[in-house]
């Protein structure tokens, strides 16, 4: 692969990227307890000259701002998320993992690092832009809970006001070299359920005297599974899995309760509500047919992350300045979800990802795996993207 040639000033912090990167990556910290990493990115943002330097948002979060030379102008938002997974790592780094158990294992010690240089070169571009950019490195990505929502609520989308948000996201899968970006939903909204069942117990011989919940949680089973063929748009992509089926004890009795567990997977939130909806009619109508009764737990996890239309293309213009026009790929959506998806929701943004992946130097591994790295040659690359983005869209 033939990588870009750098803007010399990102080239020539580039080392100090790494530097970092491996620093967070040696002390990998979970979801809401980033707190040397939060420390860490907190004096480096204030020996940068970063302005309004906020700490603890929503627990470890950071913000800060800096103000362009050019006056007053929009103000936007750039993420970086900074936890680690629970996960013992097994790569041959000098730089790994001290904490046993926890692993940078999805590259957030990379949009950290990157964050904090783009921060750097925005301190040095000053004069190149108007208006406002205001770092943003959140808590717990990878938890269910999340840390991008409590920010929102903490308040971080004001004070000054955010208009659009912007972010990246490091992919093994994919060269270095390669920007992926598109209009539009790009990953999925996660949410999981819990049907539980309640029939009658009684003996295996003896069916007609009991209310059989394998039999029913099985009906469902089958019932769930036509939501996606027969009541969504095919367009329009679900998935509605069944994951988990517990029940019964022994071999000539009919137990009392079934349970199923599984995930829900949309692109839009039309969907989402119709997949909710559909399965909780589906569970309640199916059990009812055989008299039995049905509890259903729905818990709703990260939306859909959608990027809107004209801020990606924007972006496609700024990506294909540090990569080239033929580097930057339409992306196709992806399943797993992500929480950037709450800013995107509030503001107008896009969220891209950029290649890590160098069959070369053996990075090949998927994310959350614990042989999973990056190659370090994507990091400058994410700090020119970030940086040219942020001020072209200031300059728009
Ligand atoms: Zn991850
Ligand atoms: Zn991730």
């Amino acid at each position: 692969m033939v990588l870009p040639t750098l803007p010399a000033d990102v080239d020539e912090i580039v080392p100090g990227v790494i530097a970092d990167r491996r620093f967070i990556h040696e002390h990998p910290e979970l979801g809401f307890q980033e707190h040397e990493t939060s420390k860490f990115v907190a004096e480096r943002l204030a020996a940068l000259g970063a302005e309004d330097i906020q700490t603890g948002i929503a627990g470890t979060g950071i913000t800060a701002l800096i103000h362009g030379g050019k006056g007053e102008g929009k103000c936007v938002l750039l993420r970086a998320d900074m936890d680690a997974l629970p996960l013992t790592e097994e790569t041959p780094v000098e730089f790994a993992s001290r904490t046993p158990g926890v692993m940078h294992a999805c590259g957030h010690d990379g949009h950290t690092a990157m964050l904090m240089g783009v921060a750097r070169i925005l301190q040095e571009r000053k004069d190149q832009f108007a208006g406002t950019v205001k770092l943003c490195f959140q808590p717990s990505e990878e938890a269910n809970e999340g840390g991008a929502r409590p920010m929102i609520e903490a308040g971080v989308l004001e004070n000054p006001h955010v208009d659009a948000c912007f972010g990246q996201h490091v992919m093994s899968d994919r060269p270095t070299g390669e920007i992926w970006v598109n209009g539009g939903p790009i990953q999925a909204s996660a949410d999981a359920f819990k049907i539980t069942v309640q029939g009658k117990g009684g003996h295996g011989a003896m069916p007609h005297t009991s209310i059989d919940p394998i039999m029913i949680a099985a009906d469902i089973v089958s019932g769930l599974h036509k939501i996606v063929s027969r009541n969504v748009d095919p367009l329009d992509p679900v998935v509605v899995s069944p994951c988990t089926f517990h029940s019964g004890t022994a071999g000539n009795i009919i137990p009392d309760t079934a349970e199923l567990t599984g995930t829900v997977r949309t692109f839009s939130p039309e969907n989402r509500d119709l997949a909710e909806t559909r399965l909780k009619e589906v569970a309640t109508g199916i059990a009812a047919a055989h008299g039995a009764t049905v509890t259903i737990e729905y818990d709703r996890g990260y939306p859909p992350t959608i990027n809107d239309v004209e801020m990606a293309a924007l972006a496609e213009v700024s990506l294909a300045k540090v990569v080239g026009e033929e580097n930057v790929m339409k992306m196709r959506p992806i399943m797993p979800a992500e929480d950037m998806s709450y800013f995107l929701l509030e503001r107008p943004g896009c969220y891209f990802m950029t290649g890590c992946g160098n069959e070369a130097k053996g990075i090949v591994w998927p994310h959350h795996h614990p042989k999973f790295d990056l190659d370090e040659d994507a990091l400058g690359i994410g700090v020119a993207a970030l940086a040219q983005v942020a001020i072209d869209y200031l300059n728009s």
